[in-house]
């Protein structure tokens, strides 16, 4: 049997509830936690030959995981190898796909290196983060990527250098591959000045956005031409409820776990927002957030 079976790095009917900010969700049959590449490759090699579904959680800000859990392999990139981040030259920063994505801008900040400020108070992983090409009004996080490593799900390494990557928006290819290190150029800039951008941004993210709360973000994706939470908001579902799974007062676009909500709960008061959308304005509301 591979070595990763040994050393404590794969567990059976393991809650996954704990690794997502929306704190909901039923088990993974398999959960791996790799220690490095080597070990893996193996899990993966264990899957593929046990005949599993594989997939890549990161910091689960963006998923919701249904109660009665994950069929298959789930794997989790978390320990040192998977969180590294280094300074490559003045102006590159290569991070692996595990590592905190606020971490990371912040470390960018303290070296003088300008361009992740838009990225500010999305939480997650830097993985994560490209395959969903997270950003904002002001910017998204594909348009630093020089450059990806990734592992496929057959264990094969990859290398994409920028313009073999495609982004659009909150999706990239890079989505059916675990992302292993991610290469980002960035600017010099003035360390002051990146700060104070920084904060802006945050302030303006933490007045209109319940950023506190247990959520996964934007549930829903912008129809071309409008904002979900505008349409959401304008039908007065704000506070709308289903058990303790409530839509945001602050942003019509974010579902909040008000305590105990279910997996089940939330994606009820999803369908009947998809609906009252749909049903009076006539648009169909696409989900942001990956549903397991
Ligand atoms: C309060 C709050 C605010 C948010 N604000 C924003 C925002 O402003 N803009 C925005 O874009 N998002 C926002 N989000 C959503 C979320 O933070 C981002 O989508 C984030 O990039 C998800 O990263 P993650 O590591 O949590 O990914 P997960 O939720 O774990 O996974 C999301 C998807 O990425 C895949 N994935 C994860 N890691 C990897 C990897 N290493 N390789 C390949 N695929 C991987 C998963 O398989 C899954 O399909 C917000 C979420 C919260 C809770």
């Amino acid at each position: 049997m591979v070595r990763a079976l040994t050393d404590g790095a794969i567990r059976y009917e393991h809650p996954l509830k704990q690794y997502t900010s929306f704190k909901v969700g039923g088990c993974a049959d398999v959960f791996a936690e790799p220690s490095g590449l080597f070990q893996l490759q193996e899990v993966l090699r264990y899957g593929n030959d046990s005949g599993l579904n594989i997939s890549v959680l990161g910091k689960g800000c963006n998923i919701l995981i249904s109660d009665n859990g994950v069929r298959g392999l789930v794997v989790h990139l978390s320990g040192k190898f998977f969180n590294r981040i280094e300074q490559r030259n003045p102006e590159v920063i290569v991070g692996a796909g595990g590592a905190s994505l606020p971490g990371l801008i912040c470390q960018a900040a303290r070296w003088g290196l300008e361009g992740l400020e838009p990225l500010v108070g999305v939480p997650g992983s830097l993985g994560g983060a490209v395959a969903m090409n997270a950003g904002g009004k002001y910017g998204t996080i594909g348009s630093c990527v020089t450059g990806v490593t990734t592992v496929g799900y057959d264990g094969e390494l990859h290398h994409y250098k920028r313009d073999e990557i495609n982004f659009g928006y909150r999706h990239s290819s890079l989505s059916d591959q675990i992302i292993l290190e991610v290469e980002l150029e960035l600017k010099r800039g003035n360390g002051e000045a990146i700060t104070k951008r920084m904060s802006d941004i945050f302030q303006e993210k933490s007045m209109t956005q319940p950023l506190n709360s247990k959520s996964a973000g934007c549930i829903f994706k912008n129809p071309e031409g409008y904002s979900a939470g505008a349409l959401i908001d304008k039908l007065g579902l704000k506070c709308m409820s289903v058990g303790d799974a409530v839509v945001s007062g602050k942003h019509a676009n974010f579902i909040i776990n008000q305590g105990s909500a279910t997996a089940s709960q939330i994606l009820e008061l999803i369908y009947r927002i998809r609906d009252e959308v749909q049903k009076r304005l006539g648009l169909i509301l696409d989900m942001e957030i990956k549903i397991w």
